[in-house]
């Protein structure tokens, strides 16, 4: 980040910052760009909305001229529903890979749909491994379609997307990635891994504000996807074909958000793209571990999966510390933190996303110091059950 981004970020404007995986901390250019009103009819709208949807296309890398870009009103979920009523014929049958609440989501959202499907569950946080994908694939000729999530934001676990998709194709079935959390920041390149659509949204690593989400697919898929799905507003092959023939979003678009997301579009592009993107929250990741660790915490996660994009640190055993209390201290010292999402042992989460560069990370590190002096807590080091939880990745 530039000295100018450093002038004028969250705390000069009296916020906190928010280490959560969106809404996140947004830069000023962000919110400045969101100060006027657009018609959602006029051509200077149906522009903003075509140079989006051509960037987002662009990060694709090689290979993006066989797909398109369809904006989605609402927040990430739906476009996550759209993706999966429109791609999924009415007698398909998923294999949802879940190990989080988002692959739990899909799974619930396949249920209100009506549509067949099965769930590979892993628990809170264990990878779907390919062997594992190509052995049920094989078992069930039915299953036409694997759901998985790239980055499972629940634990932060970076799932083994290439060789799920390896998998996936191997028996002849297609794949559908969450990619909610991870795009812009992590490679999905269609050259390197083989996908038929993904989704991600506006308040994630693209660093805009929430308000709507966003459907990649091969052009081919959009094409078969007519008629397909169960709902009107999230009918992806509508509001494409809408889109391309008008310029314009089918029902209202949120003008602002995608004045907003414009501007956070370029300040991406400006930083790299998805590699310099990557870089700068790889390295929040690394400056917030090594200090954490230092302090005694412990990650639930290996080095090997654990994401750029957030992490989740086991609670100290300690008697002293309580959740609400460290994170109303952290907040008083200007950091959001986020409560952790395992069933069997309490953690909370630090996002490593949004504006925020190493600088701030060690001052996250040098709160979370203070905090446990504060509250009295001698030892960060998590209790003996989470340990023996977490030795279950290794085994
Ligand atoms: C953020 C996120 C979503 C969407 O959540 P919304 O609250 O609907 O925006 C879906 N999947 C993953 C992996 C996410 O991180």
């Amino acid at each position: 980040m530039t000295s100018d981004h450093r002038r004028i970020d969250a705390p000069k404007l009296g916020e906190p910052y928010l280490l959560t995986p969106g809404p996140l901390t947004t830069s000023y250019e962000v919110k400045e760009a969101m100060l006027r009103d657009w018609g959602s009819w006029d051509d200077d709208f149906r522009a903003m909305t075509r140079e989006m949807r051509t960037r987002l296309l662009a990060l694709l890398g090689p290979g993006a001229e066989d797909f398109d870009c369809v904006p989605m009103q609402g927040s990430g979920s739906f476009s996550v529903e759209a993706m999966l009523g429109s791609f999924i014929p009415k007698d398909g049958k998923v294999l949802v890979l879940a190990n989080g609440a988002y692959g739990q989501r899909s799974a619930q959202t396949m249920a209100y749909l009506g549509r067949d499907h099965i769930v590979l569950d892993k628990g809170d946080y264990l990878p779907p491994r390919g062997a594992e994908v190509a052995q049920i694939l094989a078992d069930d000729p039915a299953i036409t379609h694997v759901v998985a999530i790239h980055c499972e934001t629940s634990s932060g676990i970076l799932n083994p997307i290439d060789e799920i998709s390896e998998a996936t194709y191997a028996a002849g079935r297609k794949l559908l990635v969450d990619s909610m959390s991870a795009f812009g920041a992590i490679d999905l390149r269609p050259s390197d891994i083989r996908f038929e659509a993904m989704v991600s949204s506006a308040n994630k690593c693209i660093e805009g504000v929430p308000g709507f989400g966003f459907i990649i697919a091969r052009k081919s898929e959009l094409e078969a996807a007519r008629g397909n799905s169960h709902s009107l507003s999230l009918d992806i092959h509508a509001q494409w074909a809408a889109m391309e023939k008008t310029g314009q979003w089918r029902f209202t678009p949120p003008t602002h958000v995608v004045a907003g997301f414009l501007e956070a579009l370029r300040a991406h592009e400006a930083e790299g793209g998805v590699a310099g993107r990557g870089a700068r929250y790889t390295r929040n990741r690394d400056v917030v571990v090594e200090g954490m660790r230092g302090l005694g915490f412990e990650t639930l996660l290996d080095d090997r999966w654990l994401s750029p994009i957030i992490v989740t640190f086991f609670c100290p055993a300690d008697p002293n510390f309580e959740f609400s209390r460290f994170y109303d201290l952290m907040k008083a010292k200007g950091f959001i933190i986020y409560p952790g999402k395992l069933t069997v042992v309490d953690s909370f989460r630090i996002g490593c996303i949004g504006q925020m560069d190493e600088h701030v990370m060690r001052q996250v590190v040098t709160a979370a110091k203070a905090t446990l002096n504060d509250m009295g807590v001698a030892s960060a080091a998590p209790p003996a059950a989470a340990l023996k939880e977490r030795a279950k990745l290794a085994a």
